[in-house]
């Protein structure tokens, strides 16, 4: 019996997660939840789950209440679903109590990466990933050893605006943009998608994951979200792994492993799957995933001030201030001021504040334009 901590439990992946565990109540048993802001949910989940009150906390009761769930004693498993830097915190405990952290929650990987490190490597913790690219991938690396890879491949679906040159991007709207042909998703990871950040900080998340350099990690466009991720090894040969767009699959992967669960989600149909297409990224419609790639090259605390102002952007965005082509103008924006290096957390927590503060008043700027 596996005892499971979601973070984030009211989310897309949280419920999903939920939906898995449910089906399986001779592996699994919660003892602790925490969502933002959906008091009544988070209720009912600790109800019908038994976890008590004092083990399902809200996001107003502060980022210390996270840390403490995700290094609770009697848990095994911390599902890290919370979106954005706030999962930051879950992050460090879990891996610092020596726990498995299922982690959904990229940005705190991609803001914090050293830290992150040394907290696995103090602690003993491991991660298992639950984005599907990197789950992809981990199943792949079971091909080959380490020095045999050659390049990792992750595959973009290209949102809801593939094929769209830049100049017709400037009218789009919020519902246009939250529209993502394949996978139903929180609003901010599907507008992350929309403008390919979300690939561009999957690029940097698989570079904390596996430690292979961001020139060997490649983006492919593959509109029916079919292949997840490939990995190429050193004569040639790319293993791959293919299901339907289905997150369960990768949740219960990450909760099981080194087991399968013996319940399939997405498995192909191959009379249904058709053709499947692979094209390179347009980085000129889409520089998000340039500025990605930029970032993680210049290391230290780049990637912390990219995700900090991406998600004051996609905010700004979502609210109605700045168009969808703004997005980009004020990360880049922001990364033009600069980035320190991080010798600890306080470094990390500098560099997100200093970035949404860049990021704001450049939304500022638009928003009176
Ligand atoms: P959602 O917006 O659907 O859910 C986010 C969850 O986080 C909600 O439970 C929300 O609570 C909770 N939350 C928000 N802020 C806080 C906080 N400060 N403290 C505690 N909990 C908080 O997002 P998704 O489920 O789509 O995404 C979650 C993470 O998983 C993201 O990092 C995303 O990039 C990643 N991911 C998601 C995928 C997907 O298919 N959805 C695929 C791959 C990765 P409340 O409901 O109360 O607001």
């Amino acid at each position: 019996m596996r005892r499971v901590v979601i973070l984030g439990s009211t989310g897309s992946i949280g419920t999903q997660a939920l939906d898995v565990i449910r089906r399986h109540p001779d592996r699994y048993r919660v003892v602790g939840l925490a969502a933002g802001r959906n008091a009544e949910m988070l209720e009912a989940q600790a109800r019908e789950l038994g976890v008590p009150a004092d083990r399902a906390r809200l996001g107003a009761d502060g980022p210390e209440a996270l840390a403490e769930l995700a290094a609770l004693p009697d848990a095994d498993v911390v599902l890290n679903a919370i979106v954005g830097f706030a999962g930051l915190p879950a992050t460090l405990a879990a891996l610092e109590h020596g726990k498995r952290l299922a982690l959904a929650n990229k940005e705190s990987l991609v803001a914090g990466g050293p830290v992150v490190a040394r907290a696995r490597a103090r602690g003993g913790g491991e991660i298992v990933p639950v984005d599907s690219e990197h789950s992809a991938v981990h199943q792949a690396l079971r091909g080959g050893r380490r020095t045999e890879v050659r390049r990792i491949v992750l595959t973009a679906s290209g949102g809801p605006f593939r094929g769209r040159s830049r100049e017709e991007l400037h009218h789009v709207t919020v519902a246009d943009a939250l529209a993502h042909p394949t996978w139903n998703m929180g609003a901010k990871i599907t507008i992350d998608s929309s403008t390919l950040m979300n690939k561009g900080l999957e690029v940097i998340e698989a570079r904390e994951l596996f430690e292979v350099d961001l020139d060997r990690i490649e983006v492919v466009v593959h509109p029916q979200s079919v292949v997840h991720g490939m990995v190429e090894f050193s004569d040639g040969a790319t293993l791959a792994q293919l299901s339907m767009p289905d997150m369960r699959l990768p949740i219960g992967l990450a909760l099981a492993a080194p087991e399968r669960l013996d319940e399939p989600f997405g498995p192909v149909d191959w009379s249904e799957v058709g053709t499947l297409t692979f094209e390179p990224p347009d980085l000129d419609a889409f520089p998000c995933l340039g500025l990605a790639y930029e970032a993680g090259r210049a290391g230290g605390a780049a990637p912390a001030v990219l995700n900090g102002a991406n998600e004051v952007a996609v905010a700004a965005f979502l609210e109605g201030r700045i168009p969808w082509t703004g997005i980009a103008e004020v990360v880049a924006e922001a990364l033009q001021g600069g980035a320190g290096n991080v010798d600890d957390v306080s470094d990390v927590l500098e560099a997100d504040r200093v970035a949404r503060e860049r990021a704001r008043k450049a939304v500022e700027r638009r928003s009176a334009a």
